[in-house]
């Protein structure tokens, strides 16, 4: 549903992203996995539309998209912090995308009970943000990103706030979630145990270009150059 045919981003003289080429697949399970500074955000930042390449093909379902603006793009984000509105509720958190397309208020509430219960947290529509846990605000996030059906959801560093325990078992969810809307996730960490636990698809990214991609296996099992293999092979 997705490509990037050469892609390159440059901010200035400084080259971000070089010869960027992938295609992403409808339903699937996807990670960015590299280190501090290599270019996840920025590719993010370029499916979602909140900035263009340099040079080089941005194409949604064939169609060139590269200045289409990111509210006209089937795609939303999960932030790392969140982005709440602490002065809302969770159910208005959740209802805000509805809101602003002017949807009717029966059909806000239907949409926002049936999101809470798929991040299994039924009942808590009416709780202040301000009173939930690191874990809670997620899923809320997660609830506000999925509730206007979007084709791709991309996650920037999503459980990195999370303590270890949370952490797990969020992954199982996350997990779980993409099987059940059947959108596709691309979900960016530096955590390949993350990414070896989570995805179907793995890109790893270094300096800018992807090293290599490929299924969790594919990747562990042969590392297509030093660098793979040492990130691969790192403890936490
Ligand atoms: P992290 O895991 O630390 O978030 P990342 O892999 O997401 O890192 P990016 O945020 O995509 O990396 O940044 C890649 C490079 O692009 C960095 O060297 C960064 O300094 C540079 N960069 C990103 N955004 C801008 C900008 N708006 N202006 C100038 N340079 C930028």
């Amino acid at each position: 549903i997705m490509e990037f045919r050469h892609v390159e981003k440059r901010f200035d003289d400084n080259v971000v992203l070089k010869d960027i080429d992938f295609t992403i697949e409808a339903g699937k399970f996807y990670t960015l996995l590299g280190p501090s500074g290599s270019g996840k955000t920025t590719i993010l930042r370029l499916i979602a539309g909140f900035d263009q390449p340099t040079s080089g093909e941005i194409r949604f379902a064939g169609r060139r998209v590269n200045n289409v603006p990111a509210n006209q793009r089937q795609v939303n984000t999960v932030f790392q912090d969140y982005a709440l509105f602490p002065h809302m509720n969770v159910a208005e958190n959740v209802a805000f995308g509805l809101q602003i397309r002017g949807v009717k208020k029966a059909e806000i509430e239907r949409r926002v009970q049936e999101a809470l219960k798929l991040v299994q947290l039924e009942g808590y529509g009416e709780r202040a943000i301000t009173a939930m846990s690191g874990g809670q605000r997620q899923r809320v996030a997660i609830a506000r990103a999925i509730i206007n059906k979007p084709q791709v959801l991309l996650l920037d560093e999503a459980l990195s706030a999370l303590d270890h325990k949370l952490r797990v078992n969020m992954q199982t969810e996350l997990r779980q979630l993409q099987r059940q809307l059947g959108i596709t996730f691309i979900f960016v960490t530096h955590d390949q145990e993350e990414a070896l636990a989570m995805s179907d698809q793995i890109m790893i990214i270094n300096d800018g270009t992807i090293q290599q991609s490929g299924t969790p296996v594919d990747i562990y099992d042969e590392p297509l150059n030093h660098f793979v293999a040492d990130f691969i092979g790192e403890s936490n």
